[in-house]
């Protein structure tokens, strides 16, 4: 299984969350853009329509009242009033289909359109006087009785026109007032949609870390700081499967503190713990990054290093036995000279991890036979001893 690191993870969780919260955002802006428009929409023309049908009442007075009065251009404004009780019908009638087809309450425009429907009635009864008296010729009586129904017909439609403006307004207030509560609904929602894929992202994060967390421990050395005996397996592992696929050398050495008892013995176990972890660091300055140390177990360590042969990884194990004889100790155990044996194989062909392994170690054994403080390497098969000869061929495992 592949595991995505944390930060990885991060990046990716914070491009979702960045897209999540741009396509909400978008959402958001949309919406209000369309809700916006649909609730202006809904009542302006009608609104602009009753404004301009409220003048009727007003021309239809002015046109009335020129009419008696005897105006001297009579004829003109004879025109104007016929053209006036042809328009005002038409414009009623708009109006009456415009409040059909609104969301107006029907209790609401109920009793304007019934008073609609009567100035309409009274609009055709003044329209066939207005005829017979142009056919017949005006008399005063004749102009008085116009203006009585004229009259009638103004108050009717100034008060239905009135009280729609009224309800138009009114209806605009509170759809307007609705739209808004429902914004701000849907913002919430958004937030609290975005709020909580948040807080998705962040547990997936925490989980994540936890999970890196317990893979580096169930890796990891807690004393030093160096990889575990598992550690070192899986990675000697794809060493061999690498090599499988592109020969190259690959080394081993495992390393063994000598008579580390007695230093837990002669100063203590905290100062034994201090000791392992500076041979730690200085096995760590030792070696290359691409080698992998491990600590083993107690005071036994092991160091794989790929594309090393038998010969050099030999010298990097007398260069980690110098200096560990250099090593500065913590105080307590300032007079004491640490040691260390080491034993150094080089993979052969048709070898495993297992055989490495177990080759490092009979030659580690073979150090510690051999009196300590030395390398034994078995593709030399001798014995390096602490004066740097190379001493006697060692017998024993000369295979
Ligand atoms: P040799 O030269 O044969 O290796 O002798 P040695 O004393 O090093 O070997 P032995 O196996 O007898 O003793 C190993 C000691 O390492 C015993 C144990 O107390 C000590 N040890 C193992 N793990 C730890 C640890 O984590 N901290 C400390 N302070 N001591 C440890
Ligand atoms: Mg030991
Ligand atoms: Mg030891």
């Amino acid at each position: 299984m592949t595991t995505v690191p944390v930060r990885a993870l991060r990046r990716r969780l914070l491009l979702a969350f960045g897209l999540i919260v741009a396509i909400c955002a978008a959402a958001i802006t949309y919406y209000v853009a369309q809700a916006r428009q649909h609730v202006g929409a809904d009542y302006t023309a009608m609104v602009a329509d009753v404004v301009r049908a409220q003048e009727d009442p007003e021309r239809l007075l002015t046109a009335l009242n020129r009419l008696e009065g005897g105006h001297p251009d009579f004829r003109l404004h004879r025109d104007e009033l016929g053209e006036l009780l042809l328009r005002i019908p038409r414009r009623i009638e708009n109006i009456h289909i415009q409040v059909l087809r609104s969301d107006l309450p029907d209790r609401d425009y109920a009793p304007l359109l019934e008073e609609l429907n009567h100035v309409e009635r009274r609009l055709q009864a003044l329209l066939s006087q207005f005829v017979q008296v142009q056919r017949d010729g005006l008399d005063v009586e004749e102009i008085a009785r116009l203006r009585e129904l004229g009259l009638e017909i103004e108050a009717g439609l100034a008060w239905s026109y009135s009280e729609l403006n009224h309800l138009v307004q009114q209806a605009s207030a509170d759809q307007r007032r609705i739209m808004g509560w429902l914004t701000l609904a849907v913002v919430w929602l958004l937030v609290m949609v975005v709020l909580a894929v948040g807080a998705v992202m962040l547990m997936l994060l925490r989980l994540q870390r936890q999970r890196d967390a317990m893979h580096h421990q169930s890796h990891t050395d807690m004393l030093t700081g160096l990889y575990n005996r598992r550690r070192l397996q899986e990675v000697a592992e794809r060493e061999f499967a690498r090599r499988q696929r592109h020969p190259s050398p690959l080394s081993l050495m495992l390393l063994d503190l000598d008579h580390f008892k007695h230093v837990n013995d002669a100063y203590g176990h905290p100062v034994g713990d201090a000791v392992l972890s500076s041979f730690a660091e200085t096995l760590r300055h030792q070696v290359r990054r691409l080698d992998t140390v491990a600590r083993m177990g107690g005071e036994e360590f092991a160091v794989l290093l790929p594309n090393t042969d038998g010969h050099a990884a030999r010298q990097l194990a007398e260069r980690i036995r110098a200096a560990t004889r250099a090593m500065p100790l913590p105080e307590e155990a300032g007079d004491h000279r640490l040691t260390v044996s080491i034993g150094v194989t080089e993979a052969r062909q048709g070898d495993g991890f297992e055989h490495l392994y177990s080759r490092a170690d009979r030659r580690l054994y073979d150090a510690k036979e051999g009196g300590r403080d030395r390398v034994v390497s078995s593709d030399a098969l001798t014995e390096v001893t602490p004066d740097g000869t190379c001493a006697a061929r060692l017998r024993r495992n000369a295979q």
